[in-house]
């Protein structure tokens, strides 16, 4: 924790911020056509931050109407590489001038603790905008070896108007990878954030339209993912749709789009995903260590936590223990003291779903090792002590479904195969860890599992460069790395005739 953000008192600074609680729409805050807000709150202690712009259908569509005519016009694609990359290079450079105001409205929105929001969130939103603006004019195109009588151009394009659709436990983060991506490809782009977390996207569109992008480029629009979802993913102006969130909504949104014309579309789902723990794991406190905090860390509302550790029956009881204190040594408190290392639940009904999964947990037959409570009631807020369910079988609902919460599931298995087996028994493909000494029987195991990212040794260790995304009903298209711009532009085959005929 730097020193001066150690230093200012968040709390003083919560009761003068004023975030931005409009829609943005082609370069402008406006209210909802309807005139409707509601109620933004905060998950440290269930209090209103601010009242909301309510959008609805009606504003979807203008949303929709400024970013198609913004691409329509090539306002944005048709600017010189360097021009565009120049503005997402200042908008890179704004994120972090503008650290502080965006860590306190990422901590009041979602209960994450400051000291997360100024050391990860922000830096790795403005490291991912900058990334993406450097990609600009590195990518080439491709002639086809199509034969001395032709010349054939394969090059990009971006894709249009895309919607961005993304949850409450990252915003900044999965806000950061989808504008990085889709906007250094050219493309103009309509942004719905979750209802629980609106404010830094809000303050995101300013800071991008202040760093130069042009109007109408990039809308945010707030409201009722029900409401707003839906129509952008039926609305005929938009071409791409990337959503980022549960597997339920993205099989809804793949209905609707079914339903009303064909759009590109990318799924980044939920996860349930395993830690196969070997007999011969290596350090078993560095273990412990990486896999408690792979399910603690934001209050275990992390796509890929690794919630259920499948471990060895030999090193079980050690390892289990071993994570059980590092559970109690991380009690819940004030988000906006420095000193946080778990803050609170993003709201009350997130916070009831989880305490209901640990009673099925334990009605299912699991032993509670540690945690299970709620705490800190006493502020209003949504807090629950990190949890571990033991002697889980893994057919049982709390192995199967997405808890969304710090809740790790302990399932012991014989041998090798068992693991594989366990590990792969899930709907779910985001990610995985695996913990062994032994080099040939990781990548064995690496190879074998069905998921995106898989980690050996580590777990979450990430960066920009690479992709991130699922396999199964975790969705499909991939987020971050080069991988990330395919999925906002489509390629186009140019063929020149030279036979001189
Ligand atoms: P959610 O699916 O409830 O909401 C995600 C977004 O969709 C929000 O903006 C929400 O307002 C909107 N939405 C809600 N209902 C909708 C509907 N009927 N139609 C259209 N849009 C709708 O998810 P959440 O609770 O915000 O986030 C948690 C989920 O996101 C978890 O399942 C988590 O695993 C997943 N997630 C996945 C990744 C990944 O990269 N795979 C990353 C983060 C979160």
């Amino acid at each position: 924790m730097e020193g001066a953000a150690a230093s200012i008192d968040w709390l003083d600074r919560a009761a003068t911020v004023k975030p931005r609680h409009e829609l943005f729409i082609d370069g402008r805050f406006v209210p909802a056509a309807s005139g409707l807000t509601f109620s933004d709150i905060a998950g440290r202690d269930g209090s209103p931050i601010t009242a909301v712009a309510e959008g609805g259908t009606e504003d979807v569509d203008r949303a929709v109407t400024a970013a198609r005519r913004s691409f329509d016009d090539r306002r944005w694609g048709d600017q010189a590489p360097a021009a565009r990359k120049r503005v997402l290079l200042r908008f890179a450079e704004l994120i972090r001038e503008n650290r502080d105001e965006l860590a306190l409205l990422e901590s009041l929105d979602v209960g994450k603790p400051i000291r997360d929001t100024l050391s990860v969130d922000v830096p790795s939103a403005a490291k991912t905008i900058q990334w993406y603006a450097e990609t600009i004019d590195k990518v080439y195109g491709e002639i086809g070896p199509t034969g001395p009588d032709a010349l054939s151009l394969v090059t990009r394009e971006p894709i249009g108007v895309v919607a961005a659709i993304v949850p409450w436990n990252y915003p900044l983060i999965i806000t950061a990878w989808k504008l990085g991506a889709a906007l250094a490809t050219g493309n103009s782009v309509v942004l719905k954030p979750a209802s629980q977390s609106p404010l830094t996207a809000l303050r995101l569109a300013e800071m991008a339209s202040d760093a130069g992008l042009p109007d109408g480029v990039l809308n945010v629009v707030t409201g009722p993912g029900s409401v707003l979802g839906d129509a952008l993913a039926r609305h005929p102006a938009v071409d791409k749709l990337t959503f980022t969130g549960s597997t339920d909504v993205g099989k809804s949104l793949l209905r609707a789009i079914g339903e009303s014309d064909v759009k590109a579309v990318t799924l980044e789902l939920g996860g349930k995903s395993p830690q196969v723990v070997l007999a011969d794991v290596g350090d078993l406190e560095e273990a412990a260590s990486a896999i408690g905090w792979g399910i603690f860390y934001n209050s275990g509302q992390t796509c890929n936590a690794g919630s259920r550790l499948v471990v060895h029956r030999s090193v079980r009881r050690e390892l289990v223990e071993r994570i059980s204190a590092l559970g109690r040594e991380l009690a819940p408190g004030e988000p906006l003291d420095p000193a946080t290392r778990l803050g609170s639940i993003v709201d009350e009904r997130q916070l009831e779903k989880i305490l209901e999964y640990v009673r099925l947990g334990t009605r299912e037959g699991a032993t509670v090792m540690t945690g299970g409570r709620r705490v800190r009631a006493e502020t209003g807020g949504f807090y629950i002590e990190p949890t571990i369910l033991d002697g889980v079988d893994n057919r049982w609902r709390v192995a199967r479904e997405e808890i969304f919460g710090p809740v790790l599931t302990v399932t012991e298995f014989e041998d090798e195969a068992d693991a594989l087996a366990i590990a792969n028994d899930t709907p779910y493909g985001l990610a995985a860890g695996v913990w062994t000494r032994d080099v040939n029987r990781a990548h064995r195991l690496a190879r074998s599992i069905r998921a995106g990212v898989v980690w050996v040794n580590t777990f979450d260790s990430s960066d920009i460069t690479v992709p991130f995304g699922g396999f199964k009903q975790s969705g499909f298209g991939r987020d971050k790395g080069m991988a990330a711009l395919d999925g906002y532009t489509q390629l186009k085959t140019t063929w020149f005739d030279l036979s001189g005929r």
